[in-house]
């Protein structure tokens, strides 16, 4: 399987190292002063849905530029449709929420 990295261009997967499924959000188990719902915290770090098709997935190119990505991949087929900065992804969907 190869990888276009957006700034290095295309490599082996072997330059990059797997973080995981991109799609889960982190919730909000509230303040120091409340008592945290924790179910929802274990929920996002356990609990993942393992569907074959496409899915979007954390990538860090270690052996090049050591960005993270989100890469769009058939986890079926391996076939990669997108891969994008994960940091200018964020940026992008934050933007304004900061003063
Ligand atoms: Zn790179």
């Amino acid at each position: 399987m190869r990888i276009r990295c957006p700034f290095c261009g295309e490599r082996s997967h072997a330059e990059f190292s797997y973080l995981g499924d991109a799609a889960p959000t982190r919730p909000n188990i509230g303040t120091r002063a409340t008592v945290p719902d924790t179910t929802l915290f274990v929920d996002y770090v356990y609990m993942r849905d393992n569907s074959p098709g496409v899915m979007r997935e954390y990538w860090q190119h270690v052996g090049g530029c050591r960005s993270w990505l989100i890469v769009e991949r058939n986890v079926t087929t391996h076939a990669i449709s997108n891969v994008a900065s994960a940091r200018e992804q964020v940026l992008a969907a934050t933007e304004g929420e900061h003063p």
